[in-house]
């Protein structure tokens, strides 16, 4: 193999030059999307099991370029961290879910639509104006605090978890709610999360999926673990249910939430509020 020397220009491979062009393309059609306001979202309900009905939704932020498609979050999300646009960004998709709060209860009055969880980035939690700019949002949209939820990872608590700490006590003193998102994933510091107020706990799909396999041998320690959420006061929702399998362990674990494509796949704002609203 060939010596690194320095008559060789460049070991970037045609691949990575495009990955890079790629990554600069999305960081713009994120600016003009936001220039522009015109983030999609999408919603998908969330069913509660004891009351065997639809009762909320999650926020789910799309975008499409007429040059690239439609782009996965799983790639816009981390450039929009890493440009800062996330900030902006998470403020027009709040808005937004709060008109969609709004309309459903003017629209739907009928429709037992509670809450719908938006899914904040632990980067924003470093913007000390996070919980005002947040509030100022959902007042001036004239809707409950507790129709919010927000959706964070354990990822938030990795730095500075006291600030963090002081940011989510502003925010749910007023009523906006929390949840902690794909729990089961990543580092635990259990001593962090049990100092915070989370309304709901998700677990993650993986844990969901593994599960659900014939040879699990932990269904006894989720089960201890949910009643232990539970006991703190929190509701804890199964995220990624496909299977009527899963369904029926993630029920014997004693979960009140259901959040997966067995029930409803993420949606269009009108089509999320017919199947919430049964219809
Ligand atoms: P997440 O917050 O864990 O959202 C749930 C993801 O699981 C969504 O993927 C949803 O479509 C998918 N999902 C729901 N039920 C099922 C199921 O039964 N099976 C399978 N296989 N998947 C299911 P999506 O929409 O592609 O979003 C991926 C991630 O992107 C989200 O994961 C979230 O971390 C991030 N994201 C999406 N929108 C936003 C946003 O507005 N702000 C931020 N910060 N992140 C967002
Ligand atoms: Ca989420
Ligand atoms: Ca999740
Ligand atoms: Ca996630």
């Amino acid at each position: 193999s060939k010596r690194l020397g320095s008559n060789e220009p460049c070991r970037c491979t045609e691949d990575m030059v495009q990955a890079i062009k790629r990554k600069h393309r999305i960081a713009d059609i994120l600016r003009s999307t936001i220039a522009e306001d015109g983030f999609q979202i999408h919603y998908q309900p969330i069913w509660s099991i004891p009351r065997q009905r639809f009762v909320a939704a999650e926020a789910l932020c799309r975008l499409t370029s007429t040059e690239l498609g439609p782009i996965p979050p799983a790639e816009f999300i981390p450039i929009a961290e890493e440009t800062g646009l996330i900030v902006d960004m998470t403020y027009q998709v709040l808005d937004k879910v709060c008109k969609f709060v709004k309309s459903a209860r003017d629209e739907h009055p009928d429709a037992p639509l509670e809450s719908v969880s938006v899914n904040f980035s632990a980067i924003q939690f470093v913007q000390s104006d996070l919980a005002e700019r947040t509030l100022a949002i959902v007042k001036a949209n004239g809707i409950e605090p507790s129709s919010i939820k927000i959706e964070v990872t354990e990822s938030v608590l990795i730095s500075n978890p006291d600030t963090v700490k002081q940011l989510i006590m502003a925010m749910h003193e007023v009523g906006i709610q929390f949840c902690l998102d794909d729990f089961g994933t990543g580092y635990s510091n259990l001593s962090n999360i049990l100092d915070l107020p989370f309304d709901v706990v998700k677990l993650d799909k993986s844990i969901v999926w593994m599960a659900s396999e014939r040879d699990f041998e932990g269904s006894d320690f989720l089960g201890h673990l949910v009643a232990s959420f539970k006991a703190m006061g929190s509701a804890v929702l199964a995220e990624g249910v496909e299977t009527q399998a899963q369904r029926a362990f993630i029920e014997s674990c004693g979960c009140s939430l259901i959040q997966g494509f067995l029930y409803a796949k993420p949606s269009p704002q009108s089509e999320a509020l017919a199947i919430i609203a049964g219809k």
